[in-house]
């Protein structure tokens, strides 16, 4: 992933914000040995962000998309109130072991459910009212996440999407389908009269939507 910001900045940042826990850390060098395309874990400086988030919500009831190895999931869940969940779908079966080995290890087995399949077939399935949506899948299916979840989340509650900027190509004139992808979901979530909305910079980007009521 390139960077949106300077190298600089962004190691300036890291250096300047707390530290991950040494799960966390684990977790980030596990994911680099083991796992495909490690560079789509959240990280030190997101992490602490998603948990900030959560932290000022205080939120009952997350939903994410995407665990991928789990690390945005732990730092999320870090927010949540007494006794409130995170439910977390990933459609790579191969990750899930992995998984819940670090989501036992920062013994937060009661607080988080792993959930192994299509997030499009498993979110018409959830009852839950939610208090914050995480979308971070497949990127063609952004808007798709976005219809499902809306009538789930609670008036006033929040829906994040990361890689909003998709490393800059977000603003180029030969885009991908991806990049078509992400750009329909901004200008979608925009148009919205159900939310209101703001894209900050960090790292590769994420848009901020809160269900307006
Ligand atoms: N949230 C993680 C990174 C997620 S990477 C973090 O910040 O650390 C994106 C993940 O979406 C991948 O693990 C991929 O397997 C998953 N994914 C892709 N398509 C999906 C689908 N249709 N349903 C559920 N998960 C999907
Ligand atoms: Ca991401």
């Amino acid at each position: 992933m390139e960077n949106i910001i300077s190298a600089e900045i962004e190691q300036y940042i890291a250096e300047h914000s707390s530290k991950e826990s040494t799960t966390l850390s684990d977790l980030n060098r596990e994911t680099y040995i083991k796992a495909m395309m490690p560079q789509m874990l959240s990280g030190q400086v997101q992490g602490k962000f998603l948990e900030f988030i959560s932290r000022m919500i205080s939120p009952e009831n997350i939903l994410e998309i995407g665990t991928y190895t789990g690390y945005s999931a732990i730092c999320l869940s870090k927010g949540l109130k007494q006794g409130g969940k995170l439910v977390t779908i990933d459609i790579n079966e191969e990750l899930t072991p992995m998984v819940k080995k670090f989501v036992t290890l920062e013994k937060m087995e009661d607080k988080i459910e792993v959930l192994t399949g299509n997030a499009m077939q498993i979110i018409p399935t959830l009852t839950q009212q939610f208090d914050l949506v995480f979308i971070d899948a497949d990127k063609n299916n952004y808007s798709n996440y976005f219809d499902l979840v809306i009538e789930k989340v609670r008036p006033g509650g929040w829906i994040l999407a990361d890689n909003v900027l998709w490393s800059g190509k977000i603003i180029s004139n030969n885009m991908d389908k991806d990049t078509i992808a992400i750009d329909a979901y901004n200008k979608k979530i925009q148009q919205d009269v159900r939310v209101e909305n703001v894209i900050i910079s960090i790292r590769d980007g994420i848009n901020i939507a809160r269900k307006i009521g």
